[in-house]
């Protein structure tokens, strides 16, 4: 492939077993936990004065978790998909043309040129104008082929510091949208908030909901619009869970459909907010095969650094997963998998392609090892969070980095 043809196209076929290699470690999607997850959203619209879109964002390879997997398994129960590439938007259209599905919304949230903007149009793909480039844009435009006017949706900065409008600029730096009616048409209006999971009171939150409305009602009058008329959506998911007001016509729910908390916080808040506060499951397992188990006497070092002595002789497992395959260095000396439902701890240093664990009690003589660095085993579970608080980040961040070259494969 000539390297300027871009990125690898994502398979569409999950491996099958067979394909693994005989000892990597490979991911398990729960299909069937995705929909339970997304069906949360849909009954808390169900049960919502307003019942609003849901919107379920598969950015990052769908957090981590496989775009070609969880695609299918959430396709016909929501009613837009939100990502950041156009590439994986056009991957979409690509995947439903070849399942012969209809096609869904998609709305690409990242930056965009105009010849992807173009490009995207002609898929049926809606982008968002989030910066002052789409001046130049618009010019570009004009002198491309288009089917039909670009669909997009104008970003408000309401607080978050990133991309967007501010609402006191929005006449000023928006004023060329009066006469892009060819080449734009303006469908919606969004914005994004900045601490809604890190807190249980939501006065910064409500301050942002406030210049948001203030945005699109500048947005409307500069169009000419009806007030009301441009679609709006603002939550992601802790706001989807925590804050009513912030539904609108669509949430755009990430982390949560993946059976994560955004927070401690959110988790806490949702307790308050509903009378029977919704179950998230989580979707993914981590699985690895060991490469090798051996017994080493006592005083053995484990690892780079010698950093771990065995007092006693100890079984070790050596499984094929390092920090490339996204499993943190930081929980080096902190960390355990489990091996026939308990606990084994990982010995000395996380290494690039090994880690070694111990699995004198937890594992048989002359039995081949399973192990799970992600998931549930008998009755013990490793939790993303868990996993998270050994190497000081979030849950967000394990998953997103968990190597796009890793098995996947779709489970009920
Ligand atoms: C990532 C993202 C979301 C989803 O956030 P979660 O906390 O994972 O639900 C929603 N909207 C925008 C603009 C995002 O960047």
């Amino acid at each position: 492939m000539n390297p300027s043809d871009g990125p690898a196209l994502i398979p569409l076929r999950p491996p099958a077993p067979a394909e693994f290699p005989s000892a990597a470690s490979w991911l398990e999607v729960s299909t069937g936990r995705l929909r339970r997850n997304a069906e949360v959203f849909r009954k808390l619209s169900r049960e919502s004065k307003h019942p609003f879109g849901i919107g379920a964002v598969l950015k990052a390879n769908a957090y981590g978790h496989g775009l070609s997997q969880v695609l299918p398994a959430l396709h016909d129960v929501v009613d837009a998909v939100y990502v950041v590439t156009p590439h994986d938007a056009l991957e979409i259209r690509r995947a439903e043309r070849d399942a012969g599905l209809p096609q869904r919304r998609v709305i690409v949230i990242g930056g965009v040129d105009a010849v992807e903007a173009a490009a995207l149009s002609e898929a049926g793909v809606e982008v968002v104008l989030g910066d002052d480039g789409w001046r130049h844009t618009v010019e570009a435009l004009r002198v491309l082929p288009l089917v039909a006017p670009v669909k997009v949706h104008v970003h408000v900065d309401s607080g978050l510091g990133r991309e967007g409008f501010l609402p006191e600029e929005i006449d000023a730096s928006l004023a060329f949208l009066r006469d892009a009616g060819g080449v734009l048409d303006v469908v919606g209006a969004l914005s994004h908030f900045a601490n809604t999971e890190d807190v249980t009171e939501q006065t910064y939150a409500r301050e942002q909901l406030a210049r948001f409305q203030d945005g699109v009602s500048r947005l409307e009058a500069l169009l000419g619009r009806e007030a009301g008329s441009l679609e709006r959506h603002f939550a992601a998911s802790a706001a989807a869970l925590v804050l009513p007001e912030a539904h609108f016509d669509v949430v755009r729910v990430g982390i949560a459909l993946y059976g994560l908390w955004p927070s401690a916080e959110t988790r806490l808040s949702t307790r308050i907010v509903h009378a029977q506060p919704p179950t998230l499951e989580p979707v993914l397992s981590w699985r690895s095969r060991a490469q090798v188990v051996k017994t080493i006497p006592a005083g053995s070092f484990v690892g780079y650094g010698c950093t771990y002595r065995c007092p006693a002789p100890t079984r070790i497992a050596v499984l094929p997963v390092g920090y490339f395959d996204g499993y943190p260095r930081l929980v080096s000396g902190k960390a355990h998998v489990l091996v026939n439902g308990e606990r084994a701890p990982v010995l000395g240093r996380v290494m690039m392609n090994h880690i070694v664990v111990d699995v004198t009690r937890a594992a048989r003589e002359d039995q081949p090892i399973t192990t799970t660095l992600l998931g549930t085993d008998g009755g013990e579970s490793i939790h993303a969070d868990t996993l998270a608080a050994w190497a000081q980040t979030i849950n967000y961040e394990i998953v997103a980095r968990l190597g796009p070259h890793l098995a996947r494969i779709a489970v009920p």
